[in-house]
């Protein structure tokens, strides 16, 4: 069967495009701009007719998605703008939500025999920055960012304005399938990540080009200790998120499509929670090490000083190892494999 995967010129959607080849699908890359056609056409060459690219072009642009959807039986919608110097906070919110609203209209209008739509959203759709640790679950919604953005507008912090893109994004999905009930003979699925990290399979021409997640952990992993722009011990040691390898992403956007108990679902994906430090141990730990060039250096920062960090925010991921099943990776992987880009790369 043949799957519609967006983002797929980016690093969540490149892995989803090859897990979904890996397994036999089809896959139909819908992508923004023609330049990067070439890339990903040879990158996915050995699959032959099996991959294909449409162009899309902006997907805030109505009916950008209409052609893409035809006959195919899947989509990942995985396409958002995922960067943190947005001055507007529609610049975010803007194409994360109408690209959403988008893939769905032209699905209702023009693929009556669709089955499944899988939506990328983000642990920013669901946590809330409060006083005290919590644990959040499917339950739980990102409601301070929007009124944060509401309130404050442009001088709303950065990643509030990301954030308030993927609840808004997220809320309009679940919106359009309540309204269209009757008329859709498809559902949705929704797959939940926080940070991910892991190998990079996309275009990337510079370190300056690398996506947001990877390069924030690149810059953690290579600014050295004590320079102006290293992070203060109390960043590394207090500071951070929950993580996934990109690759077990891709596998839970996989099964999402499969498994019909992931129909009408919320499913956050993740494996624990982190603070910087521990990245840094985890790639000063690396057995064999990996060799970097003379122009990087591995920051140190206080080793194990994130060991007896309190987590403020953890997530709940009983619902999608029930329905999904992941069997995550652990942090040396991503970690190696991300180094070794930078060094095969010279980023
Ligand atoms: P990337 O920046 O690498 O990829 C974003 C993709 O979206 C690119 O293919 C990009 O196309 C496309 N895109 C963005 N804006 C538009 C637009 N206006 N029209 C058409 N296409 C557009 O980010 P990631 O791969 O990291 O993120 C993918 C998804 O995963 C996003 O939905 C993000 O919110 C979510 N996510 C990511 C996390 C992470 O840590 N990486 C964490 C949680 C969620 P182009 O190549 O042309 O720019």
């Amino acid at each position: 069967s043949k799957v519609l995967v967006t983002g797929a010129t980016g690093f969540v959607g490149s892995w989803v495009a090859r897990n979904l080849l890996e397994k036999g699908y089809s896959v139909r890359a819908a992508v923004r701009s023609a330049s990067k056609v070439k890339y990903l056409t040879e990158y996915f060459n050995a699959y032959g007719d099996k991959f294909e690219t449409i162009i899309v072009g902006d997907m805030s642009e109505d009916g950008a998605f209409d052609e893409a959807v035809k006959g195919v039986d899947g989509i990942e919608h995985i396409a958002s703008p995922v960067h943190l110097h947005a001055d507007d906070p529609q610049e975010l919110i803007g194409p994360a939500v109408s690209g959403t609203l988008g893939i769905l209209n032209s699905a209702l209008r023009n693929n009556p025999t669709l089955k499944r739509v899988v939506i990328t959203s983000s642990g920013a759709a669901v946590l809330e920055v409060l006083p005290e640790p919590k644990v959040f679950s499917e339950l739980n919604w990102n409601h301070q960012a929007v009124r944060l953005v509401e309130e404050l507008g442009r001088s709303a912090e950065n990643m509030t304005k990301y954030r308030a893109s993927k609840v808004l994004a997220e809320t309009a999905a679940w919106d359009f399938v309540k309204a269209h009930e009757g008329e859709i003979g498809w559902d949705i699925a929704v797959i939940i990540p926080p940070y991910v990290f892991g190998p990079v399979i996309h275009e990337v021409a510079s370190r300056q080009a690398l996506n947001t997640s990877s390069a924030h952990l690149l810059g953690v992993l290579l600014t050295p200790s004590g320079s102006p722009n290293a992070m203060s011990t109390e960043a590394l040691t207090t500071t951070g998120s929950s993580w996934i390898d990109v690759r077990d992403l891709a596998e839970a956007h996989t099964r999402a499509l499969e498994r019909a108990e992931a129909g009408g679902e919320r499913m956050i994906v993740c494996v624990e929670p982190f603070v910087w430090q521990d990245w840094i141990d985890a790639a000063q730990s690396l057995s064999p090490p990996v060799t970097l060039p003379p122009q990087h250096q591995l920051a140190v920062g206080v080793p194990g000083g994130g060991k007896n960090a309190i987590h403020k925010i953890r997530f709940d991921t009983s619902k999608s190892a029930r329905i999904l099943g992941i069997n995550y990776r652990s942090k040396e992987e991503p970690i190696r494999a991300l180094l070794e880009d930078a060094v095969s790369k010279g980023w």
